[in-house]
């Protein structure tokens, strides 16, 4: 029997990119233009072209523009530096991103950090990385920042509480850490070479999964009651063998400890998509000298 609320991720992604919509709207009678975001795909990453598409989908329900820029996967790294130098000049554009993983020939390190810190809407920019980890005003990567939205429906305050995030990706183990330090949690990062992680998750308040390990976290590494936020999206498939997308959290046994948890899909990844959006329209104004938004 499953006892755990479930965090509706494709509720509160829906009421986000409505109130992009506005700001999108408001924006484009202000300074004549929908503002504009690049996604740069290079090669053929068949996950990577799912979700540079819903990248754009989502710029066209909201009114921003969508620039869907595809490389080919030989580009070599000067070409595609080049590339994103002309992104970076381009007044149509407020946010610029590069789709991960970028081809094995190809230093991710010198892209992201090729990109103008300004339209750095992914966040990955060192410059952007460090601001958040100093407290400072920054782009904070997507799906991080859509982790701290869903904690923030079912905790009115985060302060105080014990929070395990598995996981220390540049993309989202790392910079979740760093957000959940700036809302007073006490945070506990556990990777692949840590020793028990289900005696450290059973002790936290929180649990936050970004593995990339199926199923990996099971009901009885969590202590009754906690909030578990799954981030995890590996392919599999369902018995009758139709593609689907699997979590690293073992949802039957969690759901039936847990206080709150998020399914997959419709957890994580809509909010992620949402935030970007959110993202691009503050890097919009913020290029105009204009007051951030609120979102
Ligand atoms: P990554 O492979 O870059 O990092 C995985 C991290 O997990 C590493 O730091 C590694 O140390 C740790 N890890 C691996 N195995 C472990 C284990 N057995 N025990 C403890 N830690 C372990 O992956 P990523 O880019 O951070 O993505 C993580 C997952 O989140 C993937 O499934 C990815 O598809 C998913 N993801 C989802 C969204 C979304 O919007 N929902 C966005 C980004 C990533």
């Amino acid at each position: 029997m499953q006892l755990a609320t479930l965090i509706d991720g494709a509720a509160l992604a829906a009421a986000l990119r409505r109130r992009a919509a506005e700001v999108a709207a408001r924006l484009r009678s202000e300074i004549g233009a929908a503002p504009g975001l690049a996604t740069v795909l290079v090669g053929e990453h068949p996950a990577s072209q799912v979700y540079v598409r819903a990248k754009a989908r989502a710029c066209d329900g909201s009114g921003l523009s969508a620039f869907d820029i595809r490389l080919p996967g030989g580009i070599s790294e000067a070409r595609l530096l080049g590339e994103i130098e002309q992104l970076n000049r381009d007044d149509r554009l407020d946010g610029v991103l590069v789709q991960l993983p970028l081809p094995r020939h190809i230093d991710p390190h010198q892209v992201l950090g090729a990109i103008d810190p300004a339209k750095d809407v992914d966040g990955f920019h060192p410059v952007n990385v460090g601001r958040l980890w100093s407290g400072l005003p920054t782009m904070v990567p997507s799906t991080p920042q859509g982790c701290i939205r869903l904690l923030r429906s079912v905790h009115a305050d985060l302060a105080g509480l014990g929070a395990v995030v598995i996981g220390r990706s540049n993309i989202v183990g790392k910079p979740l850490a760093g957000l959940l330090l700036q809302v007073d949690c006490t945070v506990t990062v556990i990777h692949s070479k840590t020793r028990d992680a289900g005696e450290i998750c059973r002790g936290a308040d929180i649990v936050i999964a970004a593995a990339g390990q199926p199923g990996m976290v099971k009901g009885n590494w969590i202590k009754p009651g906690a909030t578990v936020i799954d981030v995890g999206i590996s392919p599999a498939s369902n018995p009758e063998g139709r593609a689907r997308l699997i979590g690293d959290v073992d949802f039957p046994s969690v759901s039936k400890v847990a206080g709150a948890i998020t399914p997959v899909p419709g957890g994580v990844g809509p909010m992620t998509i949402a935030c970007l959006l959110a993202n691009t329209l503050r890097a919009a104004c913020r290029r105009r000298g204009i007051a951030d938004p609120a979102f």
